[in-house]
């Protein structure tokens, strides 16, 4: 039997299409491992959002590659903003983009038999590629599942319209069929995912057109979803600020078990710098839609993403991403340096920042993420909390898991299995990844 390995990189929807093609290649009868030298199939599932993902990818195949291996298969981001220089490395059989992981078995198949060689497969949306979901796919205790895919906003230093295509919704009854089954199978904790889920329109399934919002918005899936039975917790990302709206914030004032966390990226807390990158909003209007949302969910916490060294990225500018995020105090934070990505309007603009000098914004940024989510972590010691015991942790008998806001919980027992299982902890210390709790 032919046995592949996936080495997956970059966010949680290639997670997500890692598993959907796991579960596909083991219908199609090839066995799964979890080490690349037992496999003759290495597939690798990649990133294309900062730069040199595609050297890291060539380095990896050169690492993993080995005298069993008979195909190379390279799928998501990169060959699909790379379809025409893929091929310059030459130990790649399969290029498949992020709407062709269907199509995977049946170009291994081809490669392994001798047919061919080289395929490449970067066609755009295949609708049915979601309807692919494999009947050997298994559930984990928490789950992912694609609700809304692409992206219209075109953010000036984005690649992902341009890899993961125009916005499209799923439909709905092929959400909460997938879902249903995941919850058959084990999982407890959903998060819907997508580019921007706050978009979702599944009146206009699969190409989103702009029209006024019908009746099956991102609010009425969520209720959906949560009404179904052996739903613990329900999570989703990405939302785009312009698309928060009261009635998404009033249904987390409703529904019980979505969780009072919500990433929102912001990017920049100059206005200036927000219109360079075409964002659609001002910082006034995003502290105003979260300061909103806290009047009507209070106790909710937000995360956030940031871009330092933005080009003409000034000082003046770094300061006010400084300010917005002493005044928002989140949770966490995602940041990174500015990368230019070829083919977007920001990667040609006047002006790009210094490396010394964005490196040196983005230690500053951090250590005042740091601060914030250290006093986040500290202000819970004395709670007591429902927490997902999601694996073992590094010491004897401990268990990490996670609380509604997605803060590492470690704790101890002598248990044998407690993971998947939710359990109340009361925190007694905080540090600045994690905080440490005692069973109930
Ligand atoms: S909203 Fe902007 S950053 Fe997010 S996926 Fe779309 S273009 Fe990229």
């Amino acid at each position: 039997m032919h046995r592949f390995f996936i080495e997956t990189y970059g966010c949680q929807m290639n997670v997500y299409d890692s598993n959907i093609i796991a579960s596909i290649m083991a219908d199609a009868g090839f066995e799964r491992t979890c080490h690349s030298s037992d496999a003759d199939i290495l597939i690798f599932y990649t990133c294309n959002v900062r730069e040199k993902a595609a050297q890291r990818v060539f380095s990896n195949i050169n690492l993993l590659r080995s005298a069993n291996t008979k195909v190379v298969a390279v799928g998501g981001c990169v060959p699909q903003a790379e379809k025409d220089e893929i091929f310059r490395y030459k130990h790649i059989n399969i290029a498949f983009g992020p709407h062709a992981y269907h199509m995977l078995p049946t170009h291994v198949s081809r490669v392994l038999s001798g047919e061919t060689d080289r395929v490449l497969d970067v066609t755009p949306l295949h609708p049915q590629k979601f309807n692919c979901c494999g009947a050997e796919r298994t559930a984990s205790h928490s789950e992912f599942v694609t609700i809304q895919e692409g992206c219209d906003n075109y953010c000036t230093y984005c690649i992902v319209p341009y890899t993961r295509g125009k916005e499209y919704s799923r439909p709905v009854a092929d959400i909460i069929a997938e879902i249903k089954m995941l919850l058959a199978r084990g999982a407890q904790e959903i998060t819907l995912l997508g580019q921007n889920v706050n978009s979702y329109d599944g009146d206009a399934p699969y190409i989103n057109i702009r029209k006024p919002r019908g009746t099956w918005n991102f609010g009425r899936l969520l209720q959906e979803v949560a009404a179904l039975d052996g739903l613990r917790r329900l999570r989703y990302t990405t939302s785009h600020p312009k698309d928060i709206t009261t009635d998404l914030m009033e249904q987390h004032a409703h529904i019980d078990v979505l969780v009072p966390f919500v990433h929102i990226p912001v990017q920049s807390g100059s206005d200036r710098i927000l219109k360079l990158m075409n964002r659609g909003h001002t910082t006034k209007e995003y502290v105003d839609k979260l300061m909103a949302f806290r009047d009507i969910c209070p106790g909710i916490q937000f995360s956030s993403d940031f871009i330092v060294g933005f080009p003409t990225e000034t000082e003046d500018d770094f300061e006010d991403t400084l300010n917005l995020v002493k005044e928002v105090g989140y949770l966490n934070a995602y940041s990174f340096k500015y990368s230019p990505r070829n083919g977007t309007p920001a990667a040609t603009m006047d002006g790009q920042i210094p490396d010394d000098i964005k490196a040196r914004r983005l230690s500053m940024l951090q250590s005042e993420l740091m601060k914030s989510q250290r006093a986040h972590n500290e202000a819970i010691v004395g709670k007591m909390m429902e927490v997902l015991l999601d694996k073992a942790g590094k010491k004897d008998r401990q268990y990490v898991g996670k609380n509604v806001y997605m803060q590492s919980v470690v704790v101890e027992s002598d248990d044998a299995d407690l993971i998947g299982k939710f359990r109340m902890v009361i925190i007694e210390r905080a540090f600045q990844n994690s905080v440490a709790g005692r069973l109930v």
